[in-house]
């Protein structure tokens, strides 16, 4: 039944638990959500009549898509390779050099690819990536269906992409007009990060953004030699240079934002920035523990990335969410928690929000895209169901997703991909990678 359904343009998925991610957070039971066109229709009340053009999840939630904020998909070429080291050597013996190398348009396409299934069998129906290359990550995407934000990137230094910022800025403008017309493609600035960006660059990046109306998309206050570095060149903190030079604002997402005194979260609530915390990647890489109460209260919009697989070996936004909520408990005092519904809306309608995309995608709405995720419960380590949310955030997994759909069709079902020609050619190709680096 789910195999021809998927191939009508007309269809209808039955679930014992819908999260609408409304903005009234509705949460419904035993209702069947139908598709027409790729977009959703009407939700009803399921009725007890079987239907050959429904699927019947069972004991199972469908939530809109999730979306991952932050990563740099090409680096599954780089996943576990010296996990042990210090930040610094992690960096300059095995990360650098090995871009440096053999950084290409060829690896990154094939690289991206392992990440985009790794992500739709995670439940990711929608990525905003920051990589050399973008083209090949885009391409990546559109081959498997994957919805994605690219990010046109800026670095004030010669790397095997690009020489210059001009280099840059004409790659990155001209992969954008190639790829206008692709639906699951948008694209954002993507100025690497304070440190690796010059007043002048960034000052030009936000010419851009106003008049093209694109987001900027960077790395911020990650990590403290990034503030010590700041204040010995520049006699600020990077946050107070963005500011002095017209960066920030609502349409500024800021990434990581471990290391925030009081003055930088006064900056971050004035210029009303977006934040994409990535947890994992700060623990894994030492980099600190992120505010997250402060970030809660202080930023615009609060959204997870997992960044890139060398930091952080899974592309998996549920394992971050999990996180990012036990972290509200590190500060050890008695306080309000977010509930399992705000945390579901920030990797789905707030990411949309984010991303200038929630016209589209991000909620269980009428008109909407039919960007969907079916988690299955019904197992052992979801059972018993006080709160669908709930039990899969903290009991649930990546494991529990069942099925996937990115623009109405159908990539995942029954916890296995589908309508993806070439899944174990990927997994080869980057495997030769791996062969050639070590
Ligand atoms: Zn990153």
């Amino acid at each position: 039944m789910l195999e021809d359904s998927s191939n009508h343009t007309y269809f209808g998925i039955k679930a014992r638990w819908i999260y609408t991610a409304n903005k009234h957070q509705e949460l419904l039971q035993n209702h069947t959500v139908f598709i027409k066109n790729r977009l959703i229709e009407k939700i009803i009340p399921s009725d007890s009549s079987s239907q050959s053009d429904i699927i019947d999840l069972g004991e199972s939630i469908l939530t809109p898509g999730l979306i991952n904020m932050h990563t740099h998909s090409a680096m599954t070429f780089l996943k576990g390779i010296a996990d042990d080291q210090k930040l610094s050597d992690w960096l300059e013996q095995s990360i650098w050099p090995n871009e440096a190398k053999y950084l290409s348009h060829d690896l990154v396409y094939e690289a991206s690819q392992l990440a985009c299934l790794e992500m739709i069998s995670s439940g990711v129906t929608t990525f905003n990536d920051m990589y050399f290359y973008p083209e090949a990550t885009a391409k990546a995407a559109i081959k498997f269906g994957l919805r994605a934000n690219i990010g046109l990137i800026f670095i004030d230094f010669k790397t095997n992409y690009a020489n210059d910022f001009s280099d840059y800025f004409d790659k990155g403008f001209a992969f954008r007009d190639h790829f206008r017309d692709e639906s699951l493609i948008s694209t954002s600035l993507a100025p690497h990060a304070p440190y690796t960006v010059s007043d002048e660059s960034f000052k030009k990046i936000r010419t851009y953004a106003d008049q093209l109306g694109l987001n900027i998309h960077c790395h911020l206050h990650e990590t403290q030699w990034e503030i010590d570095e700041s204040l010995k060149k520049f006699g600020i903190r990077p946050i107070d240079r963005l500011h002095k030079l017209g960066i920030l604002g609502p349409d500024f997402m800021g990434v990581h934002c471990v290391h925030l005194n009081e003055s930088d979260l006064r900056l971050i609530e004035s210029n009303q920035i977006n934040i994409i915390s990535c947890p994992s990647s700060n623990l894994k890489l030492a980099s600190g523990i992120p505010p997250v109460n402060s970030m809660i209260k202080r930023g615009k919009l609060v959204t997870l990335g997992t960044d890139g697989s060398a930091s952080n070996n899974k592309l998996s936004v549920l394992d971050d969410l999990k996180l990012f909520s036990l972290l509200q408990r590190n500060d050890g005092k008695e306080h309000e928690f977010l509930k399992s519904q705000d945390l579901m809306d920030m990797v789905t309608i707030n990411a949309a929000e984010s991303l200038d995309l929630d016209d589209e995608i991000g909620s269980i709405e009428l008109g909407k895209k039919a960007d969907l995720v079916a988690f299955d419960l019904s197992n052992i380590f979801t059972q018993p169901v006080y709160d669908p949310l709930s039990s899969l955030i903290y009991s649930g997994s990546r494991d529990n997703v069942q099925h996937v759909w990115v623009d109405g069709e159908l990539k995942f079902k029954n916890k296995q991909l589908v309508n993806i020609a070439d899944a174990e050619s990927v997994i080869e190709k980057v495997k030769l990678w791996k062969n050639k680096i070590q």
